[in-house]
């Protein structure tokens, strides 16, 4: 946790589009806030009197907002001095919402756990924002958390192998049936599959084929992939097992995602 010294002052400011991550009290009237910013990537900051502010920082600072933020760059482990927040999207429905509020904070989490101070991502922002504006105003928001994942995995360099089977090598073959190892990051066809009591996720043909077409089509693109029920299920079951082996840790959000 950075020290609550503020870079204020000296410190030249600048401009970011950012999604607020985390916000919390500080003190009497301030708070303390993590941002994920366009170009900077994760950085936590202080607002200066957020919490009697009526025109600065007021109903802005909500976590998932999409804003624009002037402010210090946080330097020697200290925080950023938020000068000025304007809101540019509340994404409501995530609030009002609860299954998307659920999916919305799963993300949340999942980037809190994956990501570190300034380490900027030019795919991690525009993921970020489509995912929120997505679940947002998409009326089906089923997907979105599957298609995510998958994305976000590639990005941060732990994608795991679904292209074909990571012992024999063999390509996916319609109706075949794969597993997918949390020990060895890939995929086994039935005929490499020997050991059937190890730890294994079980990912159809059609499941993998889906998630491999997610990973290609451009952002705007994605909404229009279709998932089966059954490939949603073997999806979701697969990257929360994938995700806990991956970050060591439980994502607590998703005991409360509807599946
Ligand atoms: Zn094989």
């Amino acid at each position: 946790m950075a020290s609550s010294t503020p870079e204020q002052g000296a410190k030249q400011q600048i401009e970011s589009a950012a999604i607020v991550l985390d916000c919390r009290d500080h003190g009497e009237s301030d708070k303390i806030v993590t941002f994920f910013c366009r170009d900077i990537g994760r950085i936590t900051g202080i607002a200066k009197g957020a919490k009697r502010s009526k025109k600065r920082f007021v109903n802005k600072l909500e976590i998932f907002s999409s804003l624009r933020i002037l402010h210090t760059l946080p330097q020697n482990g200290r925080l950023a001095f938020i000068a000025e927040a304007e809101l540019l999207d509340g994404f409501i429905t995530l609030r009002t919402d609860v299954s998307r509020y659920t999916i919305a904070s799963i993300i949340r989490e999942t980037v809190l756990l994956a990501t570190k101070d300034l380490e900027g991502d030019a795919e991690l922002y525009p993921l970020l924002h489509w995912v929120l504006h997505t679940l947002n105003t998409s009326k089906n928001s089923d997907p979105v958390l599957i298609f995510f994942f998958i994305r976000f995995f590639a990005i941060i360099g732990y994608s795991p192998n679904l292209t074909n089977c990571s012992d024999c090598g063999c390509q996916l073959v319609q109706n075949e049936m794969f597993s997918f190892h949390l020990q060895s990051g890939g995929i086994l066809c039935s005929r490499c599959n020997k050991d059937k009591q190890s730890t294994r996720i079980r990912l159809s043909c059609g499941t993998l084929r889906s998630l491999d077409m997610a990973l290609k089509q451009p952002l705007d693109r994605l909404q229009r992939l279709q998932l089966t029920e059954q490939s949603r299920r073997e999806a979701l079951s697969f990257f929360h097992l994938y995700a806990r082996q991956l970050f060591q840790r439980e994502i607590v959000s998703w005991q409360f995602l509807d599946t």
